[in-house]
């Protein structure tokens, strides 16, 4: 090792020790969820985060095409001062506040909108036609802005590193996946997300140890037969029927064949097929989704969705083809689920911010969220933030034309996500036996 090296080693680890709050006493550090709360609340930091949440919510960009949003992302990161990567799975960022040694721990946003038109009338309605932040997406990469803001700003007292990870194309896209296999849980050994829910109070949380969201899959069939007029039906093959048929049968994976105890969804959302009244069509498509909380589960709905319409299609003379979404642009999600030590971390943190009663329990839901491939890889935690207050009005669910965020949420999302992965360092400091202080650049 040569003079230059060694004097660059002992600084950094010299830097790494200076990085110890070695003056924080234990009440302090009880009061650090209040603290960055109080300090996510002022006019200062709300006025910005609900400044960026509006400039994203203006512009909506589809999954993988949010390069606006993901500019205006670094450009925060820039001024805060804070070193990022990019791209990630072609927008997406990853940013790092801390020592840039282990432990690091990660919080995430998604960044994409969806393919509806925006009906809220307001001063900063979407000005794309078509495309609209309706699941609060604008909102989560305020508050992961807000929650690097206040990191930033308390950088000496983390006893690790943080991993800020903005992800594009949650809504069915994957974008998780593509950051996961481009590198972006490197060094990671736990991850949270949030989502702002209108189900729940402003000021409250709400989550669950386990299974939180079910695994999901989309299906696509094509059912052919034999055209003709509707008055000889003798002289065609109906698809329309092979179609019924096999939509009736499908409902039988779940009432019939599924535990009863172990829930699971298959829904046909789309059929078409025919354009006139009196001609029977050559073929007909339907489409939908399937949900199971278990990989077996969900494994042999696949395969009987499969069998079911292909064998109640031949039944009725016609063929079937049926296409699943598990590809690289749309893959499966797999089940949310939330680890068992992390739900307890999550329940003191939120705890101490919000009291025991904002802490709410809350039943598993079939929906599904791309967050389940980070809590594949590592421990993952996937929690809600209420939005509801009755007093502002009604704020409707997600994926609704009528969705709207309640801005009051985001010094929540920005103290919670800042807290959790605060105590969360403190909580897991390296052993200190292994002395590891690197550079961000060398580390990273
Ligand atoms: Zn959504
Ligand atoms: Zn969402």
């Amino acid at each position: 090792m040569g003079a230059v090296s060694k004097w660059t080693s002992l600084i950094l680890i010299l830097q790494a020790f200076l990085a110890l709050p070695s003056s924080s006493k234990p009440e302090e550090l009880a009061h650090i969820p209040v603290n960055f709360l109080n300090f996510a609340k002022r006019p200062e930091v709300f006025d910005w985060m609900v400044g960026i949440r509006r400039k994203i919510h203006e512009n909506p960009e589809l999954g993988f095409e949010e390069f606006e949003t993901s500019k205006l992302i670094r450009a925060e990161l820039d001024r805060m001062g804070i070193f990022y990567k990019y791209p990630f799975a072609e927008t997406g960022i990853v940013g790092y506040v801390g020592t840039g040694s282990p432990p690091f721990v990660a919080i995430r946003a998604d960044m994409d909108a969806l393919a509806m038109q925006e009906l809220v009338e307001w001063e900063h309605k979407s000005k794309v036609p078509g495309k609209m932040h309706a699941c609060g997406h604008d909102a989560h990469v305020s508050m992961l802005l807000g929650a690097a803001k206040i990191l930033q700003e308390h950088r000496y007292e983390l006893q690790g590193t943080v991993v800020l990870v903005f992800q594009p194309a949650e809504e069915g896209g994957g974008g998780a996946k593509k950051m996961i296999d481009n590198g972006a849980l490197e060094h990671v050994e736990a991850i949270f997300g949030l989502h702002v829910s209108a189900a729940h109070p402003i000021g409250a949380v709400a989550s669950r140890s386990g299974p939180l969201l079910a695994a999901s899959g989309m299906f696509e069939a094509v059912i052919s037969g034999k055209g003709g007029h509707a008055a000889i039906p003798h002289h065609t093959i109906d698809p329309i029927l092979a179609a019924s048929s096999a939509i009736i049968s499908l409902q039988h994976l779940i009432s019939r064949e599924a535990d009863p105890l172990d829930s699971q969804v298959v829904t046909v959302a789309t059929f078409e097929g025919g354009g006139a009244l009196n001609v029977i069509p050559d073929s007909v498509s339907i489409g939908g989704t399937f949900r199971a909380f278990s990989k077996e589960s969900f494994i042999q709905l696949e395969y009987r969705i499969e069998e079911v319409i292909t064998k109640q299609a031949s039944v009725q003379r016609c063929n079937a083809t049926v296409t699943f979404n598990a590809n690289d642009q749309k893959p499966f999600y797999p089940v949310t689920l939330n680890d068992k030590d992390l739900h307890e971390h999550f329940q003191k943190v939120a705890r101490h911010m919000l009291g025991d009663h904002n802490v709410l329990e809350m039943q598993p839901s079939m929906g599904a969220e791309d967050f389940s491939f980070y809590a594949e890889v590592i421990p993952g935690y996937f929690f809600y933030i209420g939005m509801k207050n009755e007093t502002k009005g009604k704020f409707k669910r997600g994926h609704s034309p009528y969705f709207m965020v309640n801005e009051d949420a985001l010094p929540y999302g920005a103290a919670l996500h800042a807290s959790l992965v605060t105590k969360y360092l403190l909580e897991n400091k390296p052993k200190p036996n292994l002395p590891k202080a690197v550079s961000f650049r060398d580390e990273l």
